[in-house]
This record gives C-alpha cells, sequence and structure tokens, in this order.
C-alpha cells in the first residue's frame, strides 16, 4: 500500500529554500508524517501523535461506535390479534 504524497502548497523547504516543492505523506502505522523536497532530497518526519491539527481523513477512523445504545422496544404485528385473513 502506497501512502498518498501531496504537494503542500505554500510551504517552503528548510535546506533548499525552493517553495512548492515539498510533499507530505503519512505513515499510519508509525504514525509518522514523512515531508520530503523533489528539488534537494531534504527528508523529515514528525509523530502525528502530538500533531495539533491532524488531517481530517484521520478523524473519521475514531468515530465511536454506538454499539451499547439501548433499543427502544417497538411493538411489531407479527401476532395479529384477529388472526384475519383476507384472500384477494
Ligand atoms: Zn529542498
Amino acid at each position: 500500500m502506497q501512502p498518498v504524497k501531496r504537494f503542500i502548497a505554500g510551504v517552503v523547504c528548510p535546506k533548499c529554500g525552493a517553495s512548492d516543492s515539498v510533499r507530505a505523506w503519512l505513515d499510519e502505522a508509525a504514525e509518522l508524517q514523512h515531508r520530503d523536497c523533489v528539488d534537494c532530497g531534504y527528508e523529515d518526519s514528525l509523530s502525528t501523535k502530538v500533531q495539533v491539527n491532524p488531517p481530517s481523513e484521520l478523524t473519521t477512523r475514531v468515530t465511536p461506535v454506538s454499539a451499547s445504545e439501548p433499543t427502544p422496544a417497538q411493538p411489531i404485528n407479527i401476532l395479529d390479534p384477529g388472526l384475519r385473513r383476507t384472500d384477494h
């Protein structure tokens, strides 16, 4: 599974100073965000654990499961008290 490397608009490479040449991608297994510069080959990585603004695509993975939510009892017409059969 290849990570999606996306260019970050407005980010300047700290090594060569080129703008819009830095890509970023997530390594979810290692909980790291990697960056690299396509101009000079600069690489960087930082932990996503301490990231203040995690990417929105990660928030869907921690959606709480409401499995313990009580289901209200509803009357179901399984037993028809009249047992009337309407044959048309
Ligand atoms: Zn660079």
